[in-house]
């Protein structure tokens, strides 16, 4: 996995248009090398290539031949396909179980509208959606979206070296993904390793839009607990807050931040309350004013234990990466109180970040471009979207029929104009295989412990 390099001047010109930046910030990292860092390995796929056969009955002019499985998210199955098209490998996810029941029916529109909604170079979105059969045969939704070879889960947990300029490039695009779908309104809730696609030149896009939801502004609007994989939840949600912000996905931020410098789950508990336990060995015991949300249990249980001291200083041994700017930015994601957490935003003008947007923005990004006197860098290093993603649509939605005929018209109305639809060949031996897939396991539904 090939990180470019980065040169002296690209560094003056890049920090002199960003305008968090200064030069006085450039001078600080004055050894920008020329030299490509080293290669991640491919992921590693289990290699049951389903080679059985050719699968090359063309019931339709187009088919998708599903090759290979290359992961399982908590909705889905993904395979890695060819566009008939193009010739492109992409990434097709098959939605199960869509029309269970009307809650996976109006969680599955809410991922596909969100899948077609967003604009943003790390920010999985969808390519394609498959044409679907008539309506009564509609049972299954199939996404086709950009192909991303690994995870930063496999990352992290493979042999690869990784150099702080890794961790700086992930961490940048981590940030600059969240911004963005903060800016539209949306908490992912469900921010893991696992969920963040890396290719093989170290552009990261977030995904699993399966638990994403629009943020409810109104504090006495209780929200569900349905979120994040218990590594990663934000002490808010473990102490039973009924409303929370998208500053959870900032905490979970915080923790792959950690993740990425020391090679190992920063908070691994067993069960969600030594999950707070080992938090509070952290940070020490919250103030009372820390636990407002909480509810009436999980403060019980803080105000029982013992009056611990903050333990912040242990970051600085997470490795040798972990600088005094690091663990500074770090100690600003991983706090206690959600109101006093970092946003997005000012975490993205932290200077640690500054060497990462660099990187980026010379060799990675799309939004910049080269020409014969050199990088032409855009105008918005992290862009918004000025349009909140609107979740009105789901107000209405009363029935799994309803909700069919809904997805069925929105699916058609995506591929107006666009190019030839596409569409799955069922008498493929591969893709016998991959509907025969089902959701793997993943982490229940997190209930209420306290009361
Ligand atoms: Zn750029």
């Amino acid at each position: 996995m090939a990180l470019c390099g980065t040169t002296a001047a690209n560094v003056t010109k890049m920090m002199a248009a960003y305008n968090g930046g200064s030069s006085a910030v450039a001078a600080h990292h004055p050894h920008h090398h020329h030299h490509q860092l080293q290669h991640l390995p491919p992921p590693h796929m289990h290699h049951h290539h389903h080679h059985q056969q050719q699968h090359t009955h063309h019931l339709q002019q187009l088919d998708i031949e599903p090759d290979r499985p290359i992961g399982y998210g908590a909705f889905g199955v993904v395979w890695s396909v060819t566009d008939p098209r193009d010739g492109k490998r992409v990434a097709l996810k098959k939605m199960p179980n869509v029309f269970q029941n009307l809650v996976s029916c109006k969680r599955v529109f809410r991922e596909l509208k969100m899948l077609c909604f967003f604009k943003h170079e790390n920010v999985l979105s969808a390519l394609d959606i498959l044409q679907p059969p008539h309506i009564d045969y509609f049972e299954e939704i199939y996404v086709v979206t950009e192909l991303m070879q690994s995870d930063l889960h496999k990352i992290i947990v493979s042999p690869q070296p990784l150099s702080s300029d890794h961790a700086k490039v992930f961490l940048y695009q981590i940030l600059r993904g969240l911004k963005y779908l903060h800016s539209a309104g949306i908490l992912h809730r469900d921010i893991k390793p696992g969920n963040l696609l890396v290719n093989s030149n170290c552009v990261l896009k977030i995904c699993d839009f399966g638990l994403a939801r629009v943020e409810e502004s109104d504090e006495s609007r209780h929200m569900t607990q349905e979120v994040v994989t218990q590594y990663y939840r934000a002490p808010e949600i473990l102490m039973g807050s009924r409303h929370y912000s998208n500053s959870i996905d900032i905490w979970s931020v915080g923790c792959i931040f950690a993740e990425l410098l020391g090679r190992r789950i920063l908070f691994q508990a067993q069960s969600p309350i030594q999950q707070l336990d080992l938090i509070t060995d952290l940070l020490g015991t919250p103030s009372m004013e820390a636990m407002r949300t909480a509810c009436e249990g999980a403060r019980a249980h803080i105000l029982r234990g013992p009056h611990k001291q903050p333990s912040l200083p242990v970051l600085y041994t997470l490795s040798s990466q972990a600088t005094h700017e690091a663990v500074h930015l770090l100690c600003r994601m991983l706090v206690f109180d959600p109101s006093k957490r970092i946003s997005a935003k000012d975490a993205l003008a932290h200077p640690y970040l500054d060497e990462g947007r660099l990187r980026y923005h010379t060799c990675m990004c799309k939004c910049c471009y080269t020409t014969s006197s050199g990088r032409v860098y855009t105008s918005d290093f992290e862009p918004i979207t000025n349009t909140k993603f609107d979740d009105g649509f789901e107000k209405n939605l009363s029935s799994v029929r309803q909700v069919k005929e809904i997805i069925h018209q929105f699916i058609l109305e995506q591929q107006k104009g666009s190019r030839v639809p596409l569409c799955i060949n069922p008498q493929s031996a591969a893709f016998k295989s991959f509907i025969r897939k089902v959701q793997s396991a993943f982490d229940p539904p997190y209930t209420t412990i306290w009361q």
